[in-house]
């Protein structure tokens, strides 16, 4: 059995939790330690049944609640050698008892192995995380990434569930008012991944057995949550796949408004 919540998902903040009856662990701290509190509190987990944190990479949207829910909790934190590197430079978090750097096998926490692949942004050393339950559930988180690379494409084949990057309509974003450079530094490679990249991707993944799909990181400014929704849905639909019968599709709220799944 596996709890999967996103609680806060986009680019103002981010932290998933994903859980078993041993304990749970978060995939990013991208909102005040005290948010994240209220949101774990809010769905009867105990701050303190937390294991660890595993930061995909060191931009604001993903730490900004590590330093103090570490010093908090004494939480571990498990992350590429890149981002271990940048969040000791930063003063967020030194290389020591506490931090350590995913090794290629994976680390195991609250009955979950998790492992790190390598996500295409521009930050030190982007991944994404496959996390297994002792019970044989898979799921998969991949945010951030301007692109769908084959690594990531085959850490997201075949799992329970997928949390995918959902992050602009390119149309919104090319005909907004962000800065002309910005504009260029999400459309690129090592951007953010838009709604049609996203929804692309998934008939291959709903034959690979993947059963429920997440869109997350949503843009506040360049998307609607109802856009994200309606492309993947066309794209899975046109394939072949029904909803509710061959898939589970959702929107991950911006902030924490959605009770645990279970699955
Ligand atoms: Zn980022
Ligand atoms: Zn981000």
């Amino acid at each position: 059995m596996a709890r999967f919540c996103p609680l806060f998902s986009g680019s103002s903040g981010n932290c998933t939790y994903i859980g078993t009856a041993a304990g749970g662990i978060l995939i990013d701290a991208g909102v005040s330690a005290k948010r994240i509190e209220c949101a774990l509190v809010e769905r009867e987990i105990d701050p303190k049944s937390i294991a660890a944190v595993f930061v995909t990479h060191e931009h604001s949207d993903h730490i900004s609640g590590l330093r103090v829910l570490v010093k908090r909790y004494g939480y571990k934190v498990y992350s590429s050698k890149g981002t271990m590197n940048a969040l000791a430079e930063n003063n967020v978090i030194a290389q020591g008892n506490h931090a350590d750097v995913m090794t290629r096998k994976g680390v195991a926490a609250a009955d979950l192995m998790i492992t790190g692949f390598r996500t295409s942004h521009d930050s030190r050393e982007s991944i994404g995380f496959r996390i297994q339950t002792g019970d044989g559930r898979i799921l998969a988180v991949a945010t951030d990434t301007g692109c769908m690379t084959d690594e990531v494409r085959s850490a997201l084949r075949g799992c329970d569930l997928a949390l995918i990057e959902s992050n602009h309509d390119v149309q919104m974003l090319k005909n907004g008012g962000y800065p002309y450079f910005l504009k260029k530094r999400i459309l690129c490679d090592t951007g953010h991944l838009s709604n049609d990249c996203c929804a692309a991707e998934l008939p291959a993944l709903a034959k690979s057995g993947t059963t429920r799909f997440v869109l997350g990181h949503l843009s506040r400014d360049n998307n609607m949550p109802e856009i994200a929704y309606k492309t993947s849905l066309s794209a899975l639909s046109a394939a072949g796949f029904i909803e509710n019968h061959d898939f589970i599709l959702e929107v991950a709220p911006r902030t924490a408004t959605r009770p645990v799944m279970v699955l």
